[in-house]
């Protein structure tokens, strides 16, 4: 008789060749979008010391509490697989002298792994792409690091993100003190609706229970204290010179006074991009970091401010789309009407490689419906069309697919917006 057939461990997905075409793709993206902002590759090994990341991450924390994959070596030290990498940057850019009198912009980009239980969005082993900019006060790096990341997900063709920021008080930790105490003060007078975790975090960790995902907990945490109100001169002045340079870089943003992060470590702003829940369901964060300049310290290192992100790719991947088979073109070409139109579909088509695009063009013709149904199956992140109004207009219309307005612009824009140079209006 012949054995079961073998399976892959929970929560730990295949790559298939279909989709690593489009995992190929992402990943160059992110070569390019950081290499673009001066950031240098850094590959940390994915198993650390377990005490790197409960004195990084937090004793009272999900990730060290509960997900982490933890074993003895055959020496008897216990290791783990990383839960994620800010901690192994920050040691080895410490261990091997990176930060001394110096500062370091550096991106990764790998597998992680948490024991979560597996879901859409959720999985055991899954990847980020981070990046982790030491050395700086801030808060123009800040402001560096969340146009990067909205340059990525241009770049990617994924529109309609939303930028939610808030700040945890600096690190000198006085503002969140002053937090703290109202917070702990607001969350006993109503123990009675706090769940068994909250009541356990109440005095380890009460910032946490604004973290929890339990929908019974909505109402209490709706009701909480705001963070924003309890802050310092200085943490109020770091924190409105943020949004004074994301207003100027035309970044939009929400300011969500209840966001907090799943790690100890961040102090001062922090912040995350979010899908709405009709694309990702629950899982619908793509994207979150903020500041953590005790963190060097905390690693035994000399006191450097930092700030990061980390990106999860299977939730990026997922909303970037993209058809099977080969790498998706960014563009499908959409030609209306015939005569001279093919040749002008041809010409706009070789301009627009000429610029580095992939263009899939439509070949044999067809009513606009049907051109526009190929661009669907394509996996093309824009239609660009050229009918009878665009010729006259010596212009071409620009549709993103996953979401977002058409514009009708010249070829030349129409690059820019493509390739994420210009902002999407
Ligand atoms: P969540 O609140 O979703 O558990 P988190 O606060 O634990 O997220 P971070 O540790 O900040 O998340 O990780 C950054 C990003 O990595 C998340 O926004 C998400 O996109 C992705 N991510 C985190 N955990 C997983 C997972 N188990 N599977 C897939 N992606 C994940
Ligand atoms: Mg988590």
């Amino acid at each position: 008789m012949n054995a079961a057939p073998m399976q892959a461990v929970r929560g730990m997905n295949d790559v298939l060749p279909d989709a690593a075409a489009r995992w190929q793709f992402v990943e160059g993206v992110i070569r390019e979008v950081a290499a673009g902002y001066g950031y240098r590759e850094i590959r940390p090994p994915l198993v650390e010391k377990s005490a790197l990341f409960s004195a990084a991450i937090g004793e009272v924390t999900d990730i060290v509490e509960k997900e982490m994959y933890s074993f003895a070596d055959r020496g008897g030290e216990s290791l783990s697989l990383r839960p994620e990498a800010t901690a192994g940057c920050m040691r080895a850019g410490i261990e091997h002298g990176l930060f001394h009198n110096n500062c370091a912009r550096l991106w990764y980009a790998g597998p992680m792994f948490r024991r979560e239980r597996p879901q859409k969005g959720r999985y055991r082993q899954f990847h980020q792409f981070g990046v982790e900019a030491v050395g700086w006060h801030g808060p123009d790096i800040d402001a560096e690091i969340l146009l990067l990341g909205a340059r990525f997900f241009r770049r990617l063709g994924i529109h309609g993100l939303r930028l939610e920021i808030n700040t945890l008080g600096g690190a000198g930790g006085e503002s969140r003190a002053r937090y703290r105490a109202a917070l702990v003060d607001y969350l006993q007078k109503n123990r009675a609706d706090l769940d068994e975790d909250s009541r356990r975090r109440l005095h380890a960790n009460p910032l946490r229970v604004l973290d929890s995902k339990n929908p019974a907990m909505a109402g209490v945490i709706a009701g909480a204290p705001q963070i924003t109100d309890y802050l310092n001169a200085g943490d109020a002045e770091f924190f409105s010179a943020l949004r004074g340079l994301l207003e100027a870089a035309a970044v939009e943003y929400t300011v969500n006074p209840r966001l907090v992060r799943g790690l100890d470590y961040y102090t001062g702003p922090v912040f995350e991009f979010v899908a709405d829940s009709e694309s990702l369901g629950a899982q619908n964060a793509v994207c979150a970091g903020g500041r953590y300049d005790g963190l060097a310290q905390t690693l035994g290192g000399r006191p450097a401010p930092a700030a990061g992100f980390a990106c999860g790719l299977e939730r990026i991947i997922a909303l970037a789309g993209g058809g099977g088979g080969g790498a998706a073109p960014d563009v499908y070409l959409i030609s209306v009407d015939g005569g001279d139109g093919a040749g002008e579909a041809l010409a706009a088509a070789e301009t627009m490689r000429d610029a580095g695009l992939a263009i899939q063009c439509n070949c044999g013709g067809g009513a606009m419906k049907n051109q526009m149904k190929r661009a669907d199956r394509s996996g093309a992140a824009f239609a660009v069309i050229l009918a009878a109004d665009e010729r006259a207009a010596g212009k071409v219309t620009v549709k993103p697919m996953r979401g977002g307005e058409q514009r009708t612009v010249g070829i030349k824009d129409a690059v820019q917006i493509i390739k994420g140079e210009t902002q999407w209006p």
